[in-house]
Formats: structure tokens, C-alpha cells, sequence
């Protein structure tokens, strides 16, 4: 039987007791993978290194390319014959300033290549098949070794250091996946996953009617964080700040990641919790990470891949995210176009906590979620428009054709024309005065195939304006 009849079909039909036991039995086979030796050594190194010198870094990463670059070139066919066609070879690679120097790796171009991106020396046995579906819905394969996934792990542990929680601590995860069936009317709307420590809420179930119950549940045990997607737990806090519940013992910290964080969601999931609110940016790919420092500042965890950051129109200050893993030797991904941007400290400047690594101001999502203005400004986050707009639920802007937008909206009880009249403003003010805004009243905001959340929607029809992320992509050399 298959593993999606398995969660498809049988699942949803057993009773809580066996789903909870389904749980326990995924957990433990997750927990060998995630929380063995290699993380233990892993987890150990990363406390070591995080202090390390500026100098430190650059000499331990280019030891780390050089490796990489001549493990891809003999043992990966896509690598070699690319690399080989555009007369480049290993010893052309010196450095992390040599990079540019290498072609980029596009989503299509993993979907096209998948097989031949696969390492040859690595034993099959060890390969782990991973795919995503990603915010567009298209799928894309890639494998991953067991000690990649541990890697990865310990990194993530390590940004939950820096803020006093230690592995093993009891957690919610506010997750899309439908771990608690659709259909399901009455309690438990949650799911144990006890070898990982871990309560399962899903965000199909966060809703005003059942809210009161998911609070009863968390007032009952002691979690000491919270971790999920930004949009999942800003329903939680949401509703029960709208039914008047309260946390009895809140959790010390909520570590987000997988979305940005709007700002009206972190003033909403700040009140509601009164926790500390951490994110870490990273793709599952498992390519390239960054995550907060005690000053919110995110670092690159350099140990376990470089991002570069490759400019998108001059005077743009976002750059698009390109990965060079260190972690995955069976599928290495080189110069990988991740599809988001962010934009990046001045180099040099340092920051108050005291690590080198170096450092993002900001992670602004996907490439292509952007609206066009009429001036021909690209505006990927709409987030301070709504800064004090207290009687919106949730928003999505949405663009249609050039010279409009829709802002789809949830609203709150207390909403009126007034609201309305604030919002066009404010568009106007911050955005473009020439913009044409239409309002669309809706009960939810559709989530991605993948349960994300996109604030910001380009549909625009042209294909010159739409992304590149993933369109085919014309070789693209930087010498
Ligand atoms: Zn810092």
C-alpha cells in the first residue's frame, strides 16, 4: 500500500487513539533521523563556530566550496557537463568570491535534471526522496541524505538556543497538514506526536467556532514554544483574542518560519502571547538557512550553506536568493535560485550581538509576488498599510491587470466604510496615487496548495511581467 492511500485514505478514518498512535510511530522514525549522533556532533560544532571571526568564516566556507565544487564536477553528471560545456573546472573555483563565476540553478532546471543531479558515489540506500509543491502547486523532486536532514536540524535547534530553549522541550506546532481530519465536528482537535515532543494543532481547525476548545487544550499543558507558519498562528491568536480567551501559561517563545511575517501579524500573535517571536528563513530544499539573532537580526547559519544575493533591477536594494548547500552530498544544489529575496546588511557593518556571520535586514518573499504601480515601482510588501488598520482580519492584495489592484479582505466586526476610505488612503499614500483600488469582502483567505499564505498575488497576464522563477531560464553566466 502507498504511503498517500495510507495518509489519503485510511488515516482520516481511524479513530483519535490510532491516529495518536500513527503519530507516535512517524515520530519515532522521524526522531532516529533528525536526532541522532549526526546532530548531536552537529548541534555541538554550531556552538563552537557561531562565535567564530569574520576571517573564521570566510576561510572555513571556502574550504567547504572547493570540496563541493570537485565532489559535484566527478561524481555528478548534470554538474559536470554543464560546468564542462561553458569550459569550467574545478580549479576555477577558489573561493566563495569565485562563485559568480558559475552558472544558476533553477527550479526548472531541477525538474528537468532531477536524476542527474543525484550524486553517484552516494549509496542509494541512503537517499531520502523529498518533493515540494511549492507556492505555484508545481512539484519538484529532490533527494536528501539522513545526515543532511540532521544537519539541518541542528541548525534549526541552534536559532532555538540563542533564546533559552533546549532540544527536547515540549512544544504546539501549528502545522498545515491534516493531521486532525476536515470533517471532524467535536475535540480533540489536536494529535500527539510524543517522540518529538510535540502537540499537533492544524490550521483547518482554528477556526471561531472550535477556538475556545484548542484554548482549553493549551491552558492545559505547558508548552514551552510555539513553532508554525506566522499566518497559522495568527488565526490562533486571532480568534481567541476575538472570543476573549487567554493563555493560563503562555509559551516562553514562538519561532516562526516558512512565510514572512507581516507586521500585523506579529503585532497580533505578540499581544495575544506575550511571547518572544523568533523566524528563521530557510527552503526546504535544505540548500540555505538564516536565523534570528537574540538582536532579530537574521544571520546566515554559514556553516550550512552561502546565500548570494544577485541583483534584480539596479537601485533595487532586494536581491534574489541564490543556495550553495554544504549539507547534501547526494543531491548537491549549486547557486540554486531559491525564488525569494532579501536584502542584505552593508558588508562590514556589525551587529550587536557580537557574531559575524553576515546578516540580512530583511527577507521580502517570493520573487514574483509583487504588484507593478503605474510609476513601474515593484512593491512586494503592502504590511505598513494596514499597520493601524485594527478592524482587518486578513489581506491579500491581488493584481489583475496594470494601473489596479484588489485588496481581498477579512474583516473584523467593528469594519465600516470609514475603514475602507483609511486603506485607500493610506494605498495611495504609500503606494502609488494613481493606483485604482478595488475592495473584496471575503469569509477566508484561500491558502496555497502547500497551506501558505501569500499576501501580496501577481496575476498579471503579460508573460514579460511575470516571474522568471519559473519559466525556463537562458543560461546565465557572470564571468
Ligand atoms: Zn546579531
Amino acid at each position: 500500500m502507498s504511503e498517500s492511500v495510507l495518509v489519503e485514505q485510511i488515516y482520516p478514518r481511524l479513530p483519535v487513539f490510532l491516529q495518536n498512535a500513527a503519530c507516535w510511530y512517524y515520530g519515532k522514525k522521524e526522531a532516529r533521523t533528525r536526532f541522532g549522533n549526526v546532530f548531536e556532533q552537529r548541534l555541538r560544532e554550531l556552538m563552537d563556530s557561531e562565535r567564530w571571526s569574520a576571517a573564521e568564516i570566510e576561510a572555513y566556507q571556502n574550504q567547504k566550496i572547493r570540496h563541493l565544487v570537485r565532489h559535484a564536477y566527478e561524481n555528478v553528471p548534470y554538474y559536470r557537463e554543464r560546468w564542462k560545456s561553458l569550459r569550467l573546472s574545478p580549479e576555477d573555483i577558489r573561493s566563495r568570491g569565485d562563485l559568480p563565476k558559475l552558472p544558476v540553478l533553477t527550479k526548472e532546471d531541477v525538474r528537468q535534471n532531477c536524476d542527474r543531479l543525484v550524486a553517484q558515489n552516494v549509496p542509494r540506500r541512503d537517499l531520502v526522496f523529498r518533493h515540494t509543491s511549492g507556492t505555484t502547486g508545481k512539484a519538484l523532486h529532490f533527494y536528501v541524505t539522513k545526515a543532511a536532514i540532521a544537519f539541518q536540524w541542528a541548525v534549526w535547534w541552534r536559532h532555538r538556543m540563542r533564546f533559552g530553549i533546549e532540544p527536547g522541550a515540549w512544544h504546539a506546532n501549528f502545522t498545515g497538514k491534516k493531521v486532525v481530519p476536515l470533517d471532524q465536528r467535536t475535540p480533540p482537535y489536536w494529535r500527539w506526536n510524543r517522540p518529538l515532543h510535540q502537540a499537533l494543532l492544524t490550521m483547518h481547525h482554528l477556526t471561531a467556532e472550535k477556538i475556545g476548545s484548542v484554548i482549553e487544550f493549551l491552558n492545559s499543558q505547558r508548552f514551552e514554544f510555539y513553532s508554525g507558519y506566522p499566518s497559522i498562528i495568527h488565526m490562533l491568536a486571532l480568534h481567541a483574542s476575538e472570543a476573549g480567551l487567554v493563555l493560563n501559561s503562555p509559551p516562553r517563545a514562538v519561532f516562526t518560519g516558512a512565510e514572512n511575517m507581516l507586521d500585523f501579524q506579529r503585532r497580533d500573535i505578540q499581544k495575544f502571547t506575550g511571547a518572544i517571536l523568533s523566524d528563521q528563513y530557510g527552503c526546504s530544499e535544505s540548500c540555505g538557512n538564516a536565523s534570528h539573532c537574540p538582536e532579530f537580526v537574521y544571520h546566515e547559519d554559514f556553516e550550512f550553506g552561502i546565500m548570494e544575493g544577485v541583483e534584480l533591477q539596479p537601485g533595487n536594494p532586494a536581491r534574489s536568493i541564490l543556495c550553495t548547500g554544504f549539507a547534501n552530498d547526494a543531491f548537491p544544489l549549486i547557486r540554486y535560485e531559491v525564488g525569494d529575496t532579501g536584502v542584505w546588511q552593508e558588508a562590514g557593518s556589525s551587529c550587536p550581538c557580537g557574531r559575524s556571520s553576515r546578516a540580512l535586514l530583511r527577507i521580502e518573499g517570493r520573487e514574483d509576488d509583487y504588484v507593478i504601480t503605474p510609476e513601474g515601482t515593484r512593491i512586494m510588501r503592502f504590511d505598513y498599510v494596514f499597520k493601524d488598520a485594527m478592524n482587518v482580519k486578513e489581506v491579500q492584495i491581488v493584481q489583475e491587470q496594470l494601473g489596479e489592484i484588489t485588496v481581498r479582505l477579512v474583516r473584523r466586526p467593528g469594519y465600516n466604510a470609514g475603514d475602507e476610505a483609511e486603506i485607500s488612503r493610506e494605498i495611495q499614500r504609500w503606494i502609488s496615487p494613481r493606483l485604482a483600488v478595488r475592495f473584496e469582502y471575503v469569509e477566508e483567505i484561500e491558502r496555497q496548495p502547500n497551506g501558505k499564505f501569500r499576501a501580496v498575488l501577481s496575476q498579471l497576464k503579460s508573460p514579460q511581467l511575470k516571474s522568471k522563477t519559473d519559466a525556463p531560464v537562458a543560461e546565465q553566466v557572470n564571468r
